[in-house]
């Protein structure tokens, strides 16, 4: 058969990314074959709703033809040119602009990258340049938030805080510090908003005050955790995060690679809290997953000093690949659907019957907590509601239920510890969205009757 063979030159060719490479050669890869909508089709034929939009990319939904046409028109006319030096096309320059215009407050200088991590690692580079060009090179530390997310490139690695990205690897470095997260479900002050807040406050005042705030450069934020387990910070909190940085003048970075682009109902998750910040890293929905490009948006004053501070020297910091026409006029079609095509307004319709569609599942015996905004959520399980016992990490429960969604159906992120998430495509209908809540159920209701996980629950 076609999948067996693929399944074997898989097994001896293709390292794949974020995968235990001894697991995935015991399991073989999980081929999909086609796409439309919210629906993907494996090799069996089975189909499946897409609960995660591809890694929580493919925002407008699989199989719009017109997007196909923006890529092959591109392709046709001038599949390539740099944007090198003096050098440029039209469609990276029409993006650039219309998402200037779209952008929170005066983000109005967009640096285009190929995805999340090498937007992440652009601003390191920025933001070091920033504050030579100012006359404080000696503003070289970085703080970033626990169970936060920033890419896997080796800049990038060091400011996440997810153990698998460090392990091994050499980071972070010593200019990387952290603070806790503000995980409401399991915070050490309680779940009141505000002392989540005051609490989150009073430690990165803290911290820049132990590395010593003329040494600060940037704090680095996501609106909303994603792969640390969709942890989303109290009413408030971004705000008064963005205030402690503008009080201390340290930099504020929102990294927007997963709520951008409609993923919590605005366009930009930073209109949610009404914040600008000073940088602002975007990727995924972008382009809707359908070819590689990321977005850096740079705010007035970050551009004009970097600018004023190279003078006539190149600044030099780019790829061959950045402002690639064909990812642009995929950009370009990709906003056009959101916004004439209905998708964002459907997508904040969506997201609320999600929302209310998995609290309904919130009495379940194992579900501890459901948690989310727009068409992002997830759901936190565990074995002892009361006491919020995690799932014990040797049932490797996120493999367990990742199974056991495919099987019924349904594409789900696992996380550790029994956290599983949603980014559904905005496109969904609801019949897609109830049938996602269903399935859900199902596979909670299998997992209860799984042995292992009910002596567990004893
Ligand atoms: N930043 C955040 C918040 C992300 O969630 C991700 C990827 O999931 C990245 C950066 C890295 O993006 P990419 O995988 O496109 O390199």
């Amino acid at each position: 058969m076609l999948s067996n063979s693929l399944i074997e030159l898989d097994r001896a060719h293709l390292v794949h990314p974020v995968a235990s490479w001894q697991g995935h050669e015991a399991r073989g890869v999980r081929l999909l074959q086609s796409a439309k909508g919210a629906t993907v089709t494996d090799a069996e034929g089975r189909e499946l709703i897409d609960g995660f939009a591809g890694l929580w990319c493919v925002n407008a939904g699989y199989g719009h033809e017109s997007i196909v046409e923006a890529a092959a028109e591109q392709m046709r006319r001038l599949p390539y040119a740099t944007g090198y030096f003096d050098l440029g096309a039209e469609a990276p320059i029409r993006l650039a602009a219309a998402l200037a215009e779209r952008a929170p407050g005066d983000l109005n200088h967009i640096y285009f990258a190929l995805g999340g991590s090498d937007s992440v690692d652009s601003t390191i580079r920025f933001v070091r340049y920033y504050w030579h060009a100012k006359g404080q090179p000696g503003r070289d530390q970085f703080i970033s938030v626990a169970q936060g997310y920033h890419g896997s490139t080796t800049m990038g690695a060091g400011l996440t805080a997810l153990p698998s990205f460090h392990t091994g690897f050499g980071v972070p470095y010593e200019w990387q510090h952290k603070i806790s997260s503000h995980y409401s479900y399991r915070n050490p002050v309680g779940d009141d908003p505000e002392a989540i807040t005051a609490a989150s406050v009073a430690e990165l005042k803290a911290k820049i005050e132990e590395i010593g705030p003329e040494r600060v450069a940037a704090f680095y934020v996501e609106p909303i955790q994603g792969s640390g387990g969709v942890l989303v910070p109290p009413p408030g909190w971004v705000k008064a995060m963005r205030q402690t940085c503008r009080d201390y003048g340290v930099l504020f970075v929102a990294d927007e690679v997963i709520t951008g682009f409609g993923r919590t109902g605005p366009l930009f998750a930073c209109e949610d809290e009404g914040i600008v910040p000073d940088l602002m890293t975007t990727a995924k929905g972008l382009t809707s997953g359908y070819v590689p490009m990321g977005a850096v948006f740079m705010a007035d004053h970050v551009y004009e000093t970097i600018a004023e501070g190279a003078g006539a020297a190149a600044v030099g910091h780019g790829f061959t690949y950045s402002a690639h026409p064909v990812s642009a006029a995929v950009a370009l079609e990709v906003l056009r659907l959101y916004e004439d095509g209905g998708l964002l307004e459907n997508g904040r319709k969506m997201g609320a019957r999600l929302m209310a569609g998995l609290q309904g599942l919130a009495d379940h015996p194992l579900v501890g907590d459901v948690r989310g905004r727009g068409m992002l959520a997830a759901i936190e399980m565990v074995t002892d509601k009361a006491k919020k016992t995690p799932v014990p990490a040797e049932l490797n429960a996120a493999t367990r239920l990742f199974d056991r969604a495919w099987e019924q159906g349904l594409v789900i992120r696992a996380f550790a510890n029994g956290i599983f998430g949603y980014a559904p495509p905005l496109c969904c209908t609801e019949a897609e969205i109830d049938a996602i809540v269903e399935r859900t159920r199902k596979v909670l209701d299998l997992t209860l009757d799984d042995p292992e996980i009910r002596q567990a629950m004893a």
